[in-house]
């Protein structure tokens, strides 16, 4: 709501109070101004407060001199009851100390001199009106603002996309005291919107998440919601309105549903509604501008949380291949750890019938003790092995050309809530003319989150984390990109610096660290043809140095294909 330039104000719409102990007075003032203002009269100080209590008024004049209660100290009592309300005395008395006082004290705001000339009285009491109504607006405007500001924060802090939707259209009915409100989103891969959910939670809610707009049914509707146009839909044009459209309107029964569009990055991602289905008032304009602001922060929240599903959904899937390609590393290792017992439990049961009559105790001592201690420990290699879960085979998935800047700084802002609660600050330096890189964008984002959730677990308060992406090779040809994550946490000391890409060392504790991000981490990098290399001076930090060619090597599929069944 912005002020209204005074030339559209109707100053009649604000009541005018005048007080005075003489009736003529009163007849006069009445007279003189009724075409002007909304005047009520009262001619004692004690009517005035009386009227004053049952009726909001915007300006009140008193005259200075009554009987009883003198026009200073009435006034006085007028801001007691109300603030807001503009007070000016009308004194025929040049007393300047009274009238500095109450002008002093914030007790009045004009006085008028007696007698007073019409058109004086006509320009003060007009002033009076629009610095009210002025003061009005801003109060109301500032209390929007506020409501809008928590609206906007308790949204953001949602990532549950459903959580998110619920506490969304919560605010439009209980906060903002709309009668009902809908979100309507559009469907993945296709130029369908839905209802995904609605407010009250009723059958109406029910029957609305059946209704659909496309291209086919709805294009008018649409063709606006795409342009980014808000729109009034009313009852009284349903008829002439798109199927669903009307449809809509007939299940809320609202004489109006106002539609602001979500606006996204890219595209429009949906719509918010609030409609008057219970015959409340219609939808003014200031409720329609808080609509439009929280719509324009509802899209923010709505886009990240989908981002955190699709990382979610990413993460889970990236696991699954993980999981595969270490069973393929572990399985090598564990091929050579087998091998050798295998060989002294193969001599054992080769030598073992020709010893079968004698007592040889070396052999039926030492020997055999030694075999079954390789038996236990093939036993417990199998154990181990059993643990990381079935065997598999990783499939070559599809590279796209990525730049890897923008990699990094998606995942910053993914971690924005993790670096802010543990009070460290990521500073991301991308330099220009960056070559794009071709990868499994999922297992370089992984990467990177793996790097940068290590920087910030190994970082205390306070700490900084400076991740720098640059061109690799020679200047005018680059051949890849480098990436260096600093961070100023405790560092890793020499002995663990050899093993932290081993699997399962972690120095965290166990429902922090699996001990499998780095190993993970330095498989993908290879897999791309790059490298990964760490330094470190304990109790300064340390710094990981990663380099992905511009193209890598394309690893043969060497299996089946695996499906995403989307569950994390
Ligand atoms: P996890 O983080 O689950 O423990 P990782 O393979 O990611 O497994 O890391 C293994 C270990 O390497 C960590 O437990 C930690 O001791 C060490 N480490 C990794 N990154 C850092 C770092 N930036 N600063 C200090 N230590 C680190």
């Amino acid at each position: 709501m912005r002020p209204k330039p005074s030339r559209l104000m109707d100053h009649r719409e604000y009541p005018v109070l005048y007080v005075d102990d003489e009736a003529d007075n009163l007849r006069i003032f009445e007279l003189t101004f009724r075409r002007d203002f909304t005047i009520l009269t009262a001619s004692s100080a004690k009517e005035g407060l009386q009227l004053l209590s049952e009726h909001p008024v915007a300006v009140v004049l008193s005259d200075h001199k009554m009987p009883g209660t003198e026009g200073v100290e009435f006034l006085r009592r007028v801001r007691e009851l109300d603030s807001r309300a503009i007070r000016i005395l009308m004194t025929a008395y040049g007393d300047t100390k009274i009238l500095g006082d109450a002008i002093n004290d914030g007790n009045i705001y004009r006085y008028i001199a007696k007698p007073w000339e019409p058109e004086d009285v006509r320009l003060t009491v007009r002033r009076a009106i629009e610095a009210y109504a002025l003061e009005a607006e801003r109060a109301t405007l500032l209390e929007e603002l506020m409501i809008l500001n928590r609206l906007s924060r308790t949204i953001h802090r949602d990532i549950d996309r459903g959580h998110l939707y619920e506490t969304l259209l919560g605010a439009l009915r209980d906060e903002l005291a709309f009668d009902g409100c809908s979100l309507l989103l559009r469907e993945p891969g296709s130029e369908r919107f839905r209802f995904v959910a609605s407010q009250p939670a009723d059958d109406v809610a029910e029957r609305l998440a059946d209704l659909a707009f496309d291209p086919t049914n709805a294009p008018v509707f649409l063709d606006r919601l795409y342009k980014g146009e808000s729109q009034v839909l009313l009852g009284d044009e349903a008829a002439e309105l798109e199927v669903p459209v009307r449809a809509w309107l007939t299940e809320v029964s609202a004489a109006e549903i106002f539609v602001v569009p979500l606006a996204g990055k890219q595209e429009v991602i949906g719509a918010l509604a609030v409609d008057n289905r219970r015959g409340g008032q219609g939808l003014g304009a200031d409720g329609r501008m808080l609509v439009e602001g929280l719509a324009t922060q509802a899209v923010i929240a709505i886009e990240n949380a989908q981002l955190v599903d699709d990382l979610r959904r990413s993460r889970a899937q990236i696991r699954r291949v993980d999981r595969l390609g270490t069973l393929g590393t572990l399985a090598a290792g564990l091929a050579h750890e087998i091998n050798n017992p295998l060989v002294s439990l193969n001599t054992f049961l080769t030598l073992a019938p020709a010893k079968r009559h004698s007592d040889d105790p070396g052999f039926w001592g030492e020997y055999h003790e030694l075999a079954c201690g390789e038996l236990e420990r093939i036993r417990g290699l199998v154990e181990a092995m059993s643990r990381l879960g079935r065997s598999g085979s990783q499939p070559a998935l599809a590279r796209d050309r990525v730049q890897v800047g923008e990699v990094v700084r998606q995942v910053v802002r993914l971690l924005n809530r993790e670096s802010a609660r543990a009070g460290v600050e990521i500073e991301v330096v991308e330099s220009e003319a960056l070559p794009e890189v071709e990868v499994v964008r999922d297992q370089i984002h992984q990467v990177v989150l793996n790097l940068a959730l290590n920087a910030i677990q190994a970082s205390g308060e306070g700490g900084t984390i400076r991740i720098q992406v640059d061109p690799d090779g020679p200047i005018d040809a680059p051949i890849g990109v480098r990436i260096r994550f600093q961070d100023s946490g405790e560092g890793i000391s020499e002995e663990n610096l050899e093993r932290i890409f081993d699997p399962f060392f972690t120095t965290k504790d166990p429902d922090k660290g699996t001990g499998l991000g780095l190993m993970i981490s330095h498989q993908i990098i290879t897999d791309h043809g790059g490298s990964i290399e760490v330094e470190s001076t304990p109790g300064e930090g340390a710094t990981f140095h990663v380099r992905l060619p511009c193209t890598a090597p394309i690893r043969p599929t060497e299996g089946p294909v695996e499906v995403d069944t989307g569950s994390a």
